[in-house]
């Protein structure tokens, strides 16, 4: 996940930062600090990374599509026989307090249910008492210079889910063949990594959707190429159109990419970000486009005003 919090980064060189602020964490209807929220270690999410979550954000205090999300949570809770143990109301509103609580308005939101405490086997009819976590934190993704000068991607040699193995549809705990990919990329000195589907085509990136610009009108992969159906790909699908482009959801291969105008990725935590290099090749004159430019700002618009 290309999520890098002040604290993740902290953790990641010395352990734990003592200056960043230790937010309540939610756990099936109690706040916890970090040091004392905790799951069994005979839990199914841990040991077979059975169970499902989200991703969310909230700006000004706002989650942002909250019931999009809640659709793609129950979706995917139902898609593996998970019944989570509340109603939407009720995590709505956990979500809320939690953020509270922590006195977060611009925030990242990762909502994670587990199957729950079992045996060791994974069959989920010995697994009980599914956890429901919610951890609230600051987010800070990419630096600046990023969203100014666009990222470089490669593409993956690893194929994304097949759909018929494990549907990249299901938002689930097992994301190993995106950190393979996302291995692929840090190994490349990128970033990101476009995942092809199993039948070759463009499918996504580890952890974003991707859309391309030819002679002004969007192309995106479409929900059966194998992606996670993104929230924020809808958000800009719908302002593209309303600003009067045209989208297509389309299969797209490589050279589609090669060839593009512009290609920016869409997700929650990057928002929309411009790609101006895939495979070491510029795209378009090597710098972010005009098309994406406008959808960021639109995008800022309304999440922000
Ligand atoms: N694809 C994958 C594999 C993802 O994990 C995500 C979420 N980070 C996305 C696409 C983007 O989805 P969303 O816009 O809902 O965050």
């Amino acid at each position: 996940m290309s999520v890098h919090t002040p604290a993740s980064r902290a953790d990641a060189s010395r352990g734990h930062d003592e200056a960043a602020p230790s937010f309540k964490i939610w756990i099936n209807g109690k706040l916890y600090d970090k040091a004392d929220a905790k799951v069994s270690v005979y839990d199914h999410g841990l040991l077979y990374g059975d169970g499902v979550f989200e991703g969310l954000r909230s700006y000004g205090g706002r989650v942002f599509r909250l019931e999009q999300h809640l659709d793609r949570l129950w979706n995917s809770a139902k898609a593996i026989l998970l019944e989570l143990p509340l109603t939407r109301e009720e995590l709505a509103r956990a979500i809320h307090e939690t953020l509270q609580t922590n006195g977060l308005e611009d925030a990242y939101v990762r909502i994670t249910v587990t199957r729950g405490c079992g045996t060791l086997g994974f069959d989920p009819k010995h697994a009980a008492d599914p956890q429901v976590i919610i951890i609230t934190d600051h987010i800070t993704v990419y630096p600046p210079e990023f969203y100014s000068r666009g990222l470089e991607i490669i593409t993956a040699a690893t194929q994304r889910n097949n759909p018929s193995a494990l549907s990249p549809r299901i938002k689930s705990l097992n994301y190993l063949n995106n950190v393979l990919a996302k291995i692929e990329a840090t190994q490349a000195g990128c970033m990101e990594a476009l995942m092809l589907n199993h039948k070759g085509e463009v499918a996504e990136c580890t952890a974003d959707n991707i859309f391309l610009v030819r002679d002004g009108v969007l192309l995106t992969p479409p929900t059966d190429a194998g992606i996670l159906e993104g929230i924020t790909r809808d958000a800009v699908i719908e302002l593209a159109r309303a600003s009067g482009r045209e989208v297509r959801e389309v299969a797209i291969t490589r050279h589609d990419v090669y060839i593009a105008d512009e290609v920016f990725l869409t997700g929650t935590a990057v928002e929309v970000i411009a790609v101006v290099k895939v495979d070491s090749r510029p795209i378009g004159d090597g710098k972010p486009g005009p098309v994406t430019q406008d959808l960021q700002e639109r995008f800022r618009k309304l999440t922000r005003d």
